[in-house]
């Protein structure tokens, strides 16, 4: 990526998020702006403002619940006042993946809540970004999915995965339509699996698996995920469903 590269991030203040967020800012001349729920939350801001800043880097955090259809677009609309007009990059990554039933038992007040975050979220946020993304000469929407979204896999990953695994596919479709409608201005759109990583989501989903923790660790996964944000291209990478290390998954 160019110098004065800007990103925003949602869900930053832990697991994946803040990894990724950690990797940006330790490169130089990068803005990274870290969506969290709660920015007055001393504990989330300090995870964030400790982290070590490559030479002309900026953090900067704003408030973005997923659950809100304003959050995105009050926060992208702050973003001048910090020297910020465009958006090179922006992941939809804050997601939820708590709850674990077959179809027959799911709870559809969980069901709601998961695609609300899961898949409805990341288009708020598009919607709200696009602007932005548009004064950007190499724009990139990501957006962060999960194996279990995918149903051709579905026969292989035998978990109850009704409700998160259904609100993933979602998230892809809407992902590879953005990708369809926004070809004109070369932006480049994809989803990713990141991986089953050990965080709080990761660690839940492995429980539901009967395993004692997920078997992947960020120190190995989010150097591949963040080379792969660096060298998607619009020919290679929009449209796909792609793995961390950058091969294509089954949709
Ligand atoms: P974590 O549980 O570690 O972190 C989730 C992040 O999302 C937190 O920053 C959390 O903020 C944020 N978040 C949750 N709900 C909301 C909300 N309503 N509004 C704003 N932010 C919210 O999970 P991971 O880091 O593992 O997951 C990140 C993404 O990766 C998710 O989309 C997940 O589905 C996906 N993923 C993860 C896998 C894994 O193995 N870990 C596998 C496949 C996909 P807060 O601290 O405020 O709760």
């Amino acid at each position: 990526m160019s110098s004065n590269t800007t990103i925003l991030i949602t869900g930053a203040n832990r697991g994946i998020g803040r990894a990724i967020t950690k990797l940006y800012l330790s490169r130089p001349n990068t803005t990274l702006i870290a969506g969290v729920r709660d920015p007055t939350n001393t504990t989330t801001t300090a995870s964030l403002s400790t982290l070590p800043l490559g030479q002309g880097s900026k953090l900067v955090i704003v408030k973005i619940e997923s659950s809100s259809e304003t959050d995105a677009k009050t926060a992208i609309s702050t973003l001048p006042q910090h020297g910020i007009t465009h958006l090179d990059l922006v992941i939809a990554n804050a997601g939820i993946g708590h709850y674990w039933a077959k179809a027959r038992d799911v709870d559809i007040e969980e069901l709601k809540q998961h695609y609300l975050i899961n898949s409805i979220a990341p288009l708020v946020l598009f919607q709200a970004a696009l602007p932005l993304l548009k004064a950007s000469k190499s724009p990139k929407f990501v957006t962060i999915s999960s194996a279990l979204g995918s149903i051709a896999a579905m026969e292989n990953i035998p978990l109850p995965s009704a409700v998160y695994g259904s609100s993933k596919a979602a998230l892809n479709f809407t992902t590879r339509k953005i990708h369809q409608e926004e070809g004109d201005w070369g932006l480049v759109a994809f989803s990713v699996h990141p991986g089953w990583l050990k965080t709080e989501l990761g660690n839940a989903g492995a429980a539901a698996a009967g395993l004692q923790e997920a078997p992947e660790t960020l120190e190995v996964v989010i150097p591949q995920l963040v080379s792969l944000f660096d060298t998607a291209t619009r020919e290679k990478s929009s449209g796909h469903f792609l793995t961390y290390n950058g091969t294509d998954f089954q949709w």
